[in-house]
């Protein structure tokens, strides 16, 4: 007897999540009952082991591709250049985001005449933890580095991001003198590889676990009054993944977007459900490099570094909510003052770590650069855990399409010119 054949993963994880929806609204028809307590119990814990699994990894994989894929960089015939447009890249696809961001809610006005004092209650109950430019620039420049065993131990990205690209830069320079370091490392990676291929097969049911929580546990009643804001910070996220990146994607590479979504689809329902950029580091990765048919040196060089330096969804929803609150307290942003959320948004994402609701924390920073009230964020907090999902799939789709970008403008430089 011929064995069941199962899907394949990509239809598996489509499935997984519209299971989890589904049971997620049953668990929400019956509250209280048995079947909604045990069920997200369930749920809660499946979908808690596959981020923890996904995080298990992350740090050995975000040190060891970094290093190696610098290292391997210089045998790349364009190295500088590979530095270069991913910079440039991150840069430009921020500020696309942001600019559709402020665009869309100077357009469709979302905070105007919602009454504020229906958000009196929660705004008395925050307490904002006061964070101003320069704060954030100290915290962001002294987090930067640090003894790497501890950044590691405690799970910190950044610093081990930039412990991994001085180490990357030092094979570089020492050339054949490390040559067995770099061979060790190379062989964790592709170990480390490999334990992500098999937490992959867990995705489905993760993502159902995740999905079902959180559907189960969103409150429609809070939707309502902010209905015009959500939907516009979510279309013009949307509009910003399913048309200027993809666009941005064809013109420079000519890889069209039914392709691009084929191969990056098992990523981006996985940031979808974890709302992380950095849980879902190793997937992205994964795509990226078999899927999409990135080359080693760019695919595990480009996302890692993107995952905490590019957020194109968390840029826009910043600037979008900016606009929003001045709306709502009836203050009137000059071009001036939105150049300055332009920028400040841009940095803002930048410096968010990729974690769940991470950009709410970084969001006091930038209503506080054109002086609203940070308490404000008090209003966005419910319903940020419904809106992280779609921006945190839109960062890490713009991870994807820059390694794409990337390989094609350092492969062929005229490209750039034109
Ligand atoms: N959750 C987002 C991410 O991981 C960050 C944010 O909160 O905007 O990419």
């Amino acid at each position: 007897m011929s064995a069941i054949r199962l899907p394949s993963l990509n239809t598996q994880i489509v499935l997984g999540a519209s299971a989890g929806i589904g049971l997620g609204y049953a668990f929400r028809l019956t509250p209280d009952s048995n079947f909604s307590g045990n069920g997200l119990f369930v749920c809660g814990l499946i979908g808690g082991l596959f981020v923890d699994l996904l995080k298990m990894v992350l740090i050995p994989l975000i040190f060891t591709s970094i290093a190696t894929g610098i290292a391997n960089l210089r045998a790349h015939a364009s190295m500088h250049r590979v530095w270069q447009c991913t910079l440039v890249y991150f840069l430009t696809a921020t500020a696309l985001a942001t600019l559709l961001g402020l665009l869309s809610a100077n357009i469709f006005a979302p905070g105007a005449g919602i009454e504020v004092t229906l958000f009196q209650q929660s705004m008395e109950h925050f307490d904002p933890s006061h964070l101003s430019l320069e704060e954030f620039f100290t915290h962001l420049l002294r987090g930067l580095f640090m003894n790497p065993v501890a950044a590691m131990a405690q799970g910190e990205v950044l610093p081990t991001v930039m412990f991994a690209l001085l180490v990357g830069i030092g094979f570089v320079v020492s050339g054949e003198n490390s040559q067995h370091l770099l061979t060790l490392l190379t062989e964790l990676l592709h170990i480390v590889m490999l334990l992500v291929s098999w937490i992959m097969k867990l995705a489905p049911l993760g993502i159902l676990g995740l999905l079902a929580k959180l559907t189960a546990t969103q409150n429609p009643a809070l939707f309502t009054g902010l209905g015009k804001f959500i939907a516009v910070v979510v279309g013009s996220t949307l509009a910003h993944g399913i048309i200027v990146l993809p666009l941005l994607l064809y013109l420079v590479t000519g890889v069209g977007p039914r392709r691009f979504f084929r191969g990056s689809r098992e990523a981006l329902t996985t940031a979808l459900a974890t709302c992380s950029s950095s849980a879902t580091l190793p997937i992205t990765m994964r795509c990226t490099e078999i899927q999409l048919g990135v080359s080693k040196d760019i695919a595990r060089f480009v996302p890692p570094l993107g995952a905490t330096l590019n957020m194109d969804g968390t840029a826009l929803y910043e600037a979008a909510a900016a606009l929003f609150v001045a709306d709502l307290t009836g203050a009137e942003l000059s071009l001036a003052q939105q150049v300055v959320v332009c920028f400040t948004a841009i940095i803002a994402s930048i410096g968010a770590p990729g974690i769940p609701s991470a950009g709410m924390v970084t969001m006091v920073m930038v209503l506080q650069s054109v002086g609203l009230p940070a308490e404000a964020v008090a209003i966005l907090l419910p319903i940020d855990r419904l809106l992280d999902t779609v921006r945190t799939m839109v960062n890490v789709e713009g991870d994807m399409i820059g390694s794409l970008i990337v390989q094609r403008l350092a492969a062929n430089p005229d490209k750039n010119t034109s």
